[in-house]
């Protein structure tokens, strides 16, 4: 029973991770106050220079998630339900960059633990994760394991829900710059 809880702990952490990689790269925007610098630009050169961020140590890549991380147990405790599950979620979310990050790294990099984990599917592997950053660069948003994007990306979920969104706001997802269209990179 606890393997299962963990079990579905992990997956609805991985969904959380795609949720919020879906939001910043359909609808960030790099002029916003706040998450323009903090989330979307970083994001927009990720997908221009997918290996650059590899340069940066845990902190710099996870002292965001980090305050998200301590703002959930805090809101977990307030409202009595800091059990282990929210603990769990927490450290995975906490480290969903850093577990981004591993799947652009080599096995040599990486070292054997690691390695060892993603051969196992406990974590996500390059080759997984290397398919969004496949033009048209629209799918594979979930980065901590390779369980739940099939199941996204096969019932279409963020594509219905850019449709919802376009319905209801008349916003539509922002282009992105690093797809190359018809040859050439856009360039707006
Ligand atoms: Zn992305
Ligand atoms: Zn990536």
């Amino acid at each position: 029973m606890v393997v299962l809880e963990v079990i579905i702990t992990l997956l609805v952490a991985d969904f959380i991770s795609g949720l919020f990689h879906w939001l910043e790269d359909a609808f960030g925007r790099e002029e916003w106050p706040i998450t323009g610098r903090l989330v979307t630009q970083p994001n927009i050169l990720h997908h221009h220079n997918p290996r650059y961020f590899t340069r940066h140590g845990w902190f710099h890549s996870s002292w965001l998630l980090l305050c998200l991380g301590l703002l959930v147990l805090l809101c977990a405790w307030l409202s009595g339900f800091l059990t282990w599950h929210v603990w769990l979620f927490v450290a995975l979310g906490v480290n969903a960059n850093q577990i981004h990050k591993w799947a652009h790294r080599s096995p040599v990099e990486n070292g054997p633990i690691i390695t060892f984990l993603q051969r196992i599917w406990l974590l996500q592997t390059p080759r997984h994760h290397a398919q969004h950053h496949t033009d048209p660069k629209n799918s594979h948003y979930c980065v901590l394991t390779g369980f739940v994007n099939p199941i996204l990306d096969t019932i279409r979920l963020w594509d219905a829900l850019e449709a919802v969104i376009w319905s209801v706001f008349r916003v539509r997802r922002r282009t992105d710059n690093s797809v190359v269209v018809a040859g050439e990179t856009f360039s707006g």
